[in-house]
């Protein structure tokens, strides 16, 4: 059985004191969860953090990672420099990076590889527009999307987290429904299956997009939703932690 995962995204959001603050409440609380627990922060936050969350079970997670290994790539930070600050997962892919940066999903299986080959685990998004949805393509969205990072990453497959993050449903308060999310779940299940059988049934697949205190534990008990990829309430520390408590 796959142990849950709740990761935090807090985007760019933050400053010293505010996620201090964020953080010892957190820890505070916190104590010995069911669940693997990340918080994804800004880069400039990464010395803080990682001094934060020390000896604790909250991981340091990056948004973002740099395909390339060094060089001329300037305001990139690459998988190396994450090491160094303890940083065990990384976000790829996320909507708003693919919307606002250009990532296409060469670029986002690039990143991943960068980050398998130096022992981070990406955390692959998908996901499909509210267009997409509409137009009946949810399905050949999503598949494209992972196919890409299955494709390059060929036998690392199984370190992969894979979040499903429906961009209608990021930060308007729409969730997908249980029903809705388990049924993409399941059919991203089916592909990793088909590509990696001896390790698909490891590969955790996260639900992202409005996931709240009030609904986690309803999408979190559907059979392939494996966690959640949280923003907005990551960042208020009771909310956080009511989700930590839902997953098991
Ligand atoms: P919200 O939880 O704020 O909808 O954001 C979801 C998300 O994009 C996490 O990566």
């Amino acid at each position: 059985t796959r142990r849950k995962l709740i990761a935090g995204n807090w985007k760019m959001n933050g400053s010293l004191s505010a996620n201090e603050a964020l953080l010892n409440a957190l820890l505070h609380d916190v104590g010995r969860p069911g669940c693997d627990v990340a918080v994804c922060v800004p880069a400039p936050y990464f010395s803080q953090v990682q001094s934060l969350v020390a000896g604790s079970q909250v991981a340091l997670g990056a948004q973002d990672i740099s395909a390339q290994s060094h060089g001329a790539f300037t305001g990139e930070q690459s998988a190396a420099m994450l090491k160094d600050f303890g940083v065990r997962y990384a976000i790829v892919g996320h909507s708003e990076r693919r919307q606002y940066h250009g990532e296409i999903d060469e670029i986002v299986a690039a990143k991943a590889a960068a980050a398998l080959a130096n022992g981070i685990t990406p955390i692959v998004c998908v996901g499909e527009t509210l267009a997409e949805r509409d137009a009946g393509r949810t399905e050949e969205v999503v598949k494209r999307q992972l196919a890409a990072v299955i494709h390059v990453n060929g036998h690392c497959i199984s370190e992969i987290v894979v979040a499903y993050e429906p961009v209608w449903a990021i930060g308007t308060g729409k969730t997908a429904t249980p029903e809705q999310a388990q049924g993409v779940h399941a059919v991203l299940r089916a592909q990793l299956h088909h590509a990696a059988s001896e390790h698909s049934a490891a590969i955790r697949l996260l639900y992202g997009g409005s996931m709240n205190a009030a609904n986690a534990s309803e999408l979190l008990s559907q059979p392939d939703i494996d966690g959640g990829l949280i923003g907005g309430a990551s960042l208020k520390a009771p909310d956080f932690l009511q989700i930590i408590g839902a997953a098991r």
